[in-house]
């Protein structure tokens, strides 16, 4: 007994110290507007690791003293072979059976001017959120005139390409070159992604018969070209990029790549080639999109092997994960939850 009274006294002495040490911590930290609950912390300049055996990437790690809050948010990405950012075009084609695994019918949800069409889902919904925009904006003459093609009908477009040219007297060696630039060979066309998509006017197609250039000079060819970047939309072939696209310019050719990218690359006025080149380059960029949300974008190389991959990631949120086709991963975190 004579021995707990002492320690009772201790325990109650250190007591009164903490909570003194605790109020004036409190006091100190409301007058400067401080958030008083401990923030996990981590670390953001951690590079990101890649276990490519078994298909694993983090994203950031943990550090200082509230280590043990910090438990990363597991993402599950699958098929990113076929995802949002890959390049297709001469120099790196799809194989033959190439099928994107989501796929959403486009008829009763926006115009089109045949019937079947066909469209990833993703970049489906966003379309007809963008349909319904300009709509709202007074633009209402748009439709959709080609979506997704198979490689077997791209295949029937190209050789009747092929053969227009060989009746004005070219080789067919010629020819087919002729016919590259206005129609992509099997296996180089982005329709075959299902993640492309030709927009023109109704009473335009009346008036062409066709897909015409003109187009960039109606108010629907006008709108797209000053919008379609907030639904994660680019214009695909531009007028000045057709050197490093190798297609001429088609004002009406509309390529998904999803958010943030669509906006970056028209800020920065890069086509896709240029803009893998840029990822390439870089490894790892941060953005922050003009709704101000911040994104960190991850280029790792030599993944062409990956397929389905988790993503573990100790800061903000893996949204997207893509292969870029030609042997790069890009991971797109959106930073807004912790940061
Ligand atoms: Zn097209």
């Amino acid at each position: 007994m004579k021995k707990i009274i002492p320690s009772f006294i201790t325990v109650l002495f250190l007591l009164f110290i903490f909570s003194a040490e605790f109020s004036v911590s409190s006091l100190d930290m409301q007058a400067v507007g401080l958030v008083v609950e401990p923030e996990p912390v981590v670390d953001v300049a951690v590079p990101i690791q890649a276990d490519y055996a078994n298909g694993k990437i983090t994203i950031g790690g943990k550090g200082g003293s509230a280590e043990a809050l910090v438990k990363p948010h597991k993402f599950e990405f699958k098929d990113i072979g076929k995802g949002n950012l890959i390049l297709v075009n001469q120099s790196y084609p799809v194989e033959k059976h190439f099928f994107h695994p989501a796929m959403s019918d486009l008829e009763g949800r926006v115009p089109c001017s045949k019937s079947s069409l066909i469209l990833a889902e993703e970049a489906a919904n966003q379309l007809a959120k963008m349909f319904e925009d300009a709509k709202s904006e007074g633009v209402n003459d748009l439709t959709v005139v080609s979506a997704y093609r198979s490689y077997s009908y791209q295949t029937a477009l190209f050789n009747n390409k092929v053969n227009t040219y060989i009746k004005k007297g070219k080789t067919k060696s010629e020819a087919k070159k002729l016919a590259g630039k206005v129609v992509a060979a099997p296996g180089t066309s982005e329709h075959q992604t299902g993640l492309a998509v030709d927009i023109f006017s109704k009473e335009l197609l009346q008036r062409t018969g066709g897909l015409e250039e003109v187009f960039d000079q109606s108010d629907e060819g006008k709108w797209l070209i000053k919008n379609s970047h907030k639904y994660g939309f680019i214009l695909r072939y531009p007028q000045d990029k057709q050197d490093l696209t190798r297609i001429i310019y088609e004002p009406w050719h509309y390529r998904y790549v999803g958010k943030p990218h669509a906006e970056i690359m028209v800020e920065k006025n890069m086509c896709l080639e240029e803009y893998i080149e840029y990822l390439k380059e870089n490894q790892r960029i941060e953005y922050t999109s003009s709704n101000g949300e911040t994104f960190l974008i991850y280029y790792l190389d030599n993944a062409s092997d990956l397929n389905d991959i988790e993503v573990y990631a100790y800061v903000g949120q893996a949204v997207n994960a893509s292969s870029d086709n030609t042997g790069g991963l890009i991971l797109t975190v959106r930073m807004d939850k912790i940061i």
